[in-house]
């Protein structure tokens, strides 16, 4: 494929991606304000969001729903936003959920 043919594809699909394209997502107009696990009081903040699915490591979804819902880390909205590019999440983040959640990523990397 030549270049100029691959620019013009570019700009042929361009504004579609833009129609699609939502930065940053909120979701915590919808969240409790107490965390489930902790009872503890939870703070509004914008994290790191991706459309992928968080089915890379089996079990993960069930032991972070289950001991640290509320992480600061990336959210993985694949399976509720599928045709839209996600880059920020405002979400409750629990800082006893955080902990966890480092936890578990460290064991599981060391
Ligand atoms: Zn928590």
């Amino acid at each position: 494929m030549t270049l100029s043919r691959l620019l013009s594809g570019l700009t042929a699909t361009t504004p579609l991606l833009m129609a699609s394209c939502v930065s940053v997502v909120d979701l915590s107009s919808r969240e409790a304000s107490t965390c489930e696990v902790h009872k503890t009081r939870m703070e509004v903040e914008t994290v790191r969001g991706s459309t992928g699915y968080p089915g890379y490591v089996p079990g993960y979804i069930e032991v972070m729903e289950q001991e640290f819902p509320h992480h600061r880390g990336q959210r993985l909205l694949g399976a509720e936003y599928p045709a839209v590019k996600v880059e920020q999440v405002k979400v409750h983040v629990c800082s006893e959920c955080d902990e966890a959640y480092r936890t578990y990523w460290a064991e599981r990397n060391s």
